[in-house]
Order: structure tokens, then C-alpha cells, then sequence
């Protein structure tokens, strides 16, 4: 799971997981070690909204508490803080899942 974080093969460490912004690659260029087949699917978007709402909805209430609350805080803090966090934490979030998913061997490959 650490390597997944740094988005590197779970299995050596060293190969690069991803070759775009979220499409992993099919076998590690380090280790070759097979990597295509784990499909985190639905559990990432799940996982980062999971994890950003909760930030959000702390940030909303402490600004709704401390009566700092305006549209353009608002527009200011959580726009920023509702996009810019999400495509900053996506990329290690599928990395670490996509190393529990290797270390639990887990498989959903379609039978073709
Ligand atoms: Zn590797």
C-alpha cells in the first residue's frame, strides 16, 4: 500500500504504476510483475469523496460557527478546496488502492 501511495509497483517499488494521469500500466517496467488486472472501480471515487467531504463539511462548519460565513469565503475556500484537493489526492488514493488490492491478491478480471 506505501508504494501504491508513491505511486509505484506495490511488488519492487521502483516502476512507475501509472502512465497517465490515472491509467495504470498492464505489467510493471521494473519487476513485471502484472498490474492491469486490479480494477479498484467505484471504491475510488467512493474513497476520495469519502475523504474530502469530511474536510469540506469541518471547514463549512467552522465557518458557519465562527460566523465567518459569506458567498465569497464560500466561493473563495470551497470551490478551491472542493477541486484542487480531490485531483491532488486521486492519483496516490488509487495507487494505495490498487497496492491492497495486490497484497490481498484480490482479482476481479472478467472471464473472456
Ligand atoms: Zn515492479
Amino acid at each position: 500500500m506505501r508504494n501504491g501511495l508513491l505511486c509505484r509497483c506495490p511488488r519492487c517499488g521502483k516502476g512507475d504504476l501509472f502512465v497517465g494521469f490515472l491509467r495504470q500500466v498492464e505489467n510493471c517496467s521494473n519487476c513485471g510483475e502484472r498490474l492491469g488486472h486490479l480494477n479498484v472501480g467505484l471504491l475510488l471515487p467512493f474513497a476520495v469523496i469519502m475523504m474530502v467531504g469530511h474536510v469540506i463539511i469541518f471547514v463549512m462548519l467552522d465557518m458557519e460557527l465562527n460566523e465567518r460565513a459569506s458567498p465569497l469565503i464560500y466561493l473563495a475556500v470551497l470551490v478551491p478546496l472542493s477541486v484542487v484537493v480531490p485531483l491532488a489526492i486521486i492519483r496516490p488514493v488509487k495507487g494505495g488502492l490498487i497496492g491492497v488490492l495486490w497484497a490481498r491478491k484480490v482479482s476481479n478480471e472478467l472471464e473472456r
